[in-house]
Formats: C-alpha cells, structure tokens, sequence
C-alpha cells in the first residue's frame, strides 16, 4: 500500500506520535538519558549519547525536516546555536559572509564577533534593494545569509532570486524562517541550501522553550550542519524536544489564528493619527506586499509600529494591558518590544538608524487572544500619545 505524502497540518500534529516501541504510547515518551548502552563491545545501537543524539530530539528532527521538504536536520539548544553552527558548516576561515543589515540583533553581533576574531570577513548589504543580486555577483561570498521577513521592519526578501544570484557565483544560501514557520514558508523549496529557526518563537509558540532548529536541502550539508552541532555541543536538551513537539501539534492552527488576529488589528489601528508608519506585509502599500502574497502562504503575525518619539513609544507602552512589554515573539500571548531599547540594543545608534530602527519604533508579536479585546487595548493605548 502506497500513502499520499501527509499535509503540513497532519505533519506537525501527528509528530511522533504512536512511535513508542515498548508500550504503544500514543504521545511519544521522553527520553531523558543522557547515554545508552553498547549491546556489545563492537557494537553501536541507535544511540549512544545524548548530544550526538537523542530519539526525543529526533523525533522532533524530523517532523521539521518533514515539514520543510528537507533531506535532513538537527534541533539546537537555542536558535543562535543553530546560526552559529550554520556558520561554522557552510564558511571555511576567513571566507566571505553577505548578511543583511536588518538581520535579527543576536545574529548581527554573532557576525560582528566572528568577523573581529578573523573567522570570517563580513559585508552587510540592504536586502531590500533592487540591485541584491549585482552586490552577490560582485562580492562574491561563501554564505549568504537571509532573513525573511526582516526584524522588525518586516521587509521582505525574494528568496528565489537571491538563491539564483547565490547559486551562480557558488555560494550557499541560508534563510532564518523564525518569524514564519515552515507552515507559512518553506525556503528549500524557493532555492535556499539551508533553514535555519529559533524554535523558541513559533513552532513551540508558548514561550516555555528556548531552543533553535537547522534543515538542509541536501543530505551533505545535513551531515555537515549534524557533525557541526555536535561538535559545538549545541544540540537541544530532549526535555525541550519534548515540549516543543506539543507545542507543534497545534502550530498550523496557531498561525491561523495569529495571521486572522495580526489582519485585524492592522485593520483597526492603520489610520489612527499617533502612527508615522505601520509595517505589515498584509498592507497593500507595503513594499513587499505582492512579493509576500506569491512567496508567503500567509502574511504572519508581527506587526511594528511607529508613533513618532520614545517619549510617544513610552505613552504606548504605559497604557497597554493585553500586550505585555517583552523582548521574544510567537506566542500564543501578545508581546510588544521597543526594538531600539530592547532586541537590537546591541547595535550602535549610527547602525540602528541605517537599518530604520527609529526612537518611536515599537514591535508587536500579536497573539491569538480575542481580537476585540486586543484591539480595544491598543486602541486606547495610541489615544494617549
Ligand atoms: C529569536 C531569534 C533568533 C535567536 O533565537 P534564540 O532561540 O533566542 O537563540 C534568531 N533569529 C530570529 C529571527 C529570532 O527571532
């Protein structure tokens, strides 16, 4: 008997499960060991360690490379475990890495640091631009690194193109999916080599678990990117496996709810007079709207703001109830954070304002709370400005 392959929706809920060889447990059991025994001396069962492998951890492993069409993965302890191993699989010393200038704050300084230390040279480049794929063709990188949509002005990359300018000069392209989850976009299948996640936002979605995620497209590069993790010692704990595989069981119909709630709230609040901008692929406006419309299948859930001044930001912030001022995102409860301030901190005032992180910037992680209720508080929160 042949199966249809399964539907993302299937994939993620049914993750794992009915896997249980001694007892036929529906949910998978979690596997706490840290090592595993020889059966004899020269021989190796499935596992061995915990940090080379672990089958929680690899349960979770492969509903996500299930989910992004790839040949193979590792889960990490954190999403700047998976960038970092990214990095150390796909450069060799001293090798060029083009990253965007709007790349996630962590990611930036982790850039920054390599590049100081001599492991890598390092361009950043506007992804956003017109003219991305002369910059490829020009310098010439090893990696070339995407984050698509940025953070946290939400500009949108066009993956397959870049992959194409990428391919041709012989550079691998790695995308950080973080912000939309295999269900809305699946960069293997638009070009990229590599995807890369912070598993912590989305696919665990209750923000309980700091973990990351790498899936390549080609089972080289899968092997690399495994050997690497290890090597690193940033593989994810199976307790964190554990929680992320139930928070996936309902990540399609979470992003459901987070892309109709995120849709609404744009809605309501696009024409209140505290905002200068609103930055939102749905927008019809947005520059990277029709881009999003064909290469998305959803326009995700962050939204950013901005109202013009940090003492306006502030009045904001003051007078919300429902979304609660914190760095992170992807969680079934609604964040807001001053990106300036807060995420991208650890960038220079100079850097901050040539990536459009103004003083009056405020991005929100729209959760799927009632969309009435959430709209009413921030509603009543721009009115104060
Ligand atoms: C959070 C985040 C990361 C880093 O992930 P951690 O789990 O915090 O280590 C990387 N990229 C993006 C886009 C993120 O949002």
């Amino acid at each position: 008997m042949t199966t249809s392959p399964r539907r993302p929706a299937t994939v993620a809920t049914r993750a794992g499960l009915v896997s249980d060889p001694a007892f036929h447990a529906v949910v998978p059991p979690l596997y706490l060991s840290s090592t595993f025994a020889f059966p004899e001396l020269d021989q190796r069962g499935p596992y061995d360690y915990s940090r080379s492998g672990n089958p929680t951890r690899q349960l979770l492993a492969d509903a996500l490379v299930q989910l992004d069409g790839g040949a193979g993965g590792e889960v990490t302890g954190s999403g700047m475990g998976a960038v970092q191993a990214t990095v150390h699989a796909l450069v060799q010393g001293g090798d060029l890495v083009l990253a965007p200038h709007d790349c996630y704050g962590g990611t930036w300084r982790l850039l920054e640091a390599f590049a100081r230390q001599g492991l890598i040279r390092l361009q950043w480049a506007d992804f956003g631009a017109a003219d991305i794929g002369a910059v490829i063709q020009q310098s010439r990188p090893a990696l070339v690194w995407v984050e698509t949509p940025s953070n946290p002005l939400l500009r949108i990359t066009d993956i397959t193109a870049v992959a194409e300018a990428a391919h041709a000069v012989g550079a691998t392209v790695a995308v950080d999916n973080t912000f939309l989850s295999p269900l809305l976009q699946r960069p293997l299948q638009l070009g990229a080599d590599v995807a890369v996640y912070s598993t912590t936002k989305y696919l665990n979605g209750h923000s309980d678990v700091v973990g990351g995620a790498v899936v390549a497209a080609s089972e080289e590069t899968a092997e690399k990117l495994r050997w690497w993790c290890n090597t690193l010692g940033v593989t994810g704990s199976a307790f964190d496996a554990f929680l992320t595989l139930r928070g996936l069981r309902t990540l399609y119909r979470r992003m459901e709810a987070h892309c109709a709630n995120s849709a609404a709230l744009v809605a309501a609040i696009v024409d209140h007079p505290a905002l200068t901008a609103c930055h939102y692929p749905g927008l019809p406006n947005h520059p990277g709207h029709a881009l999003a419309a064909r290469q998305q299948s959803g326009f995700g859930a962050m939204v950013s703001l901005d109202v013009g001044s940090q003492a306006a930001a502030r009045r904001v912030l003051d007078g919300l109830e429902i979304f609660t001022l914190a760095e992170s995102l992807g969680g079934v409860e609604s964040l807001i954070c001053h990106p300036g301030l807060m995420t991208h901190a650890a960038m220079p005032p100079a850097v901050q304002a040539a990536a459009g992180i103004t003083p009056g910037l405020l991005r929100l992680s729209v959760g799927i709370e009632d969309a009435a209720d959430r709209v009413a508080d921030l509603v009543a929160a721009l009115d104060r400005v």
